[in-house]
């Protein structure tokens, strides 16, 4: 039976990778998705075979109708906003699962010593350190949920956050590496878990900014850590894939998303990192300009080359069906369009190019920062839709802002440029616009698919 379930986990593994591999493009990611979660169906009844679970098939299906039910209503019930917020509590319960396992283990090596030189002490130093990643992660997607959903302010900071910081993680470690190489005692398993969960929100409080993506790449990338290191204390080995693969994707993701922040990942850990501004903001020149869709639609139709560049609020406005309607009828008018996507537009990796192929836009209508960046200077148009830090000046020229050094799209360069949004609301940073105020700008305030609707109509009669 054993033979069984291994072989049965093992390809479980495999179809897990190949659908990870699938979601690597966006026309084959949907199947991925699919294929993922048949791997993920597949090890779980396998489980139900696992000789450890010896006749606890009771506690197994309430854990699963409880868990799998929870995930159903809320995966039904979500709006396309809210996405993020539940990949981050979702995440954090992957690292929270790891911990929880390391928590039993630990607790019964303490209450049996002989179950340690059962385990092996490789198994003990591994399923600390799951442990330990696995708490932190869980506790630190509990706050950057928080921040997400706005139920907590952005960037916290408070006196010596950085030494506090770093004395509950040598605190931490120090406690990890007593309970591995001296005892695990269960008082000193509960401190040690105490401190891990409490680092991880010391870790996520002061992310503001627009460096939030960085954390929670990196949580996701700890939690895949945390699982496979458990794998190796229950000697299970689709959680060693599983949690490798994920860990090795969430890795390569943090240090993609570091990259379009320009923000070294060591400074996640040890350094004063997004949001904290130091000393005076600059103060900004000129005033805001109001268009109307009328006017903003002749702009359009009358340019030789336009460039989209949407943000959060076309997720928020739902407005990427209109907006590929509007973009056709201007390819009709022979009018060059493209779309420039910003890495962390969005509240989620990829949050655009999700929106967009919804719509249908074709994908040689859509460039990266750093395919696009040089072309604004020659564009008559740039529509900024719903998007603001990823399209903020200050980014390049104001160092006492919390978004600086953040590569940025270089709409200001452009001939002129048009602002859909719905008034004078900042974006996730919370860091004012200075792109706004420019002789250039001009804002064309209202919903987005409204705004972008009310243009469709005008662009028919011309
Ligand atoms: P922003 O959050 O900076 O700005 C969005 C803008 O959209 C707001 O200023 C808002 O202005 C406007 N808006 C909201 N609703 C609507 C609507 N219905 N119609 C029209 N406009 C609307 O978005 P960006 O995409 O520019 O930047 C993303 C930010 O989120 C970055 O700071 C990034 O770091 C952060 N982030 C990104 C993550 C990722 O993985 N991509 C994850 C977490 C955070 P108004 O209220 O006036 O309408």
């Amino acid at each position: 039976m054993n033979w069984l379930v291994e072989t049965g986990y093992f390809a479980a593994a495999v179809v897990f990778i190949l659908g990870l591999k699938r979601m690597s493009h966006p026309t084959t990611a949907r199947s991925g998705i699919h294929w993922a979660g048949i791997a993920m169906v597949v090890a779980t009844l396998l489980t139900f075979l696992h000789p450890q679970i010896d006749g606890r098939y009771g506690l197994m299906l309430l854990a699963i109708v409880i868990g799998g039910g929870i995930a159903w209503y809320s995966g039904k019930k979500v709006a396309m906003t809210d996405m993020p917020q539940m990949i981050a509590i979702y995440n954090g319960m992957g690292g929270g699962a790891a911990a929880a396992i390391a928590a039993v283990e630990l607790m019964r090596m303490s209450d049996n010593p002989a179950l340690i030189e059962e385990h092996g002490s490789l198994a003990l130093w591994l399923g600390v350190l799951g442990a330990m990643i696995g708490a932190i992660a869980f506790s630190g997607s509990i706050v950057a949920w928080a921040k997400l959903d706005g139920r907590i302010k952005k960037a916290m900071h408070f006196p010596s956050q950085q030494l506090i910081n770093m004395i509950v993680l040598a605190l931490t470690v120090y406690l990890g590496v007593v309970i591995a190489a001296v005892e695990p005692s269960s008082s000193l398993v509960l401190v040690f878990f105490g401190l891990a969960l409490l680092f991880g929100v010391l870790l996520a409080l002061p992310i503001g900014g627009a460096d939030m993506p960085v954390i929670i790449s990196l949580f996701n990338a700890l939690t895949g850590l945390a699982v496979a290191m458990e794998g190796f204390v229950l000697g299970n080995a689709a959680m060693i894939i599983a949690g490798t693969v994920v860990g090795a994707a969430g890795t390569l993701l943090t240090q993609l998303m570091a990259k379009a922040m320009n923000r070294p990942i060591r400074n996640v850990l040890f350094k004063q990192f997004g949001g904290a501004s130091s000393g005076e903001q600059s103060e900004i020149e000129g005033s805001m300009k109001a268009s109307d869709p009328m006017d903003a639609a002749v702009q359009l139709a009358f340019a030789e080359r336009v460039i989209i560049v949407p943000g959060y609020g076309l997720a928020v406005a739902q407005a990427q069906h209109k907006v590929w309607e509007m973009v056709e009828l201007l390819g009709e008018r022979g009018v060059e369009v493209r779309f420039a996507i910003h890495p962390v537009a969005g509240r989620m990796p990829g949050h655009m190019n999700v929106l967009l192929a919804e719509a249908g836009v074709p994908y040689d209508m859509i460039a990266d920062l750093d395919e696009i960046n040089n072309d604004f200077e020659t564009t008559d148009v740039t529509l900024v839709i719903g998007a603001n830090d990823v399209v903020n000046p200050v980014a390049k020229s104001d160092p006492a802002s919390p978004l600086y050094g953040m590569p940025i799209l270089n709409v200001d360069q452009s001939r002129n440029v048009l602002v859909i949004k719905r008034g004078q609301g900042a974006g996730f940073s919370g860091v004012e616009n200075h792109l706004f105020y420019l002789d250039h700008t001009h804002m064309v305030y209202g919903d987005g698919q409204k705004v972008v609707g009310d243009m469709i109509t005008a662009l028919k009669t011309l």
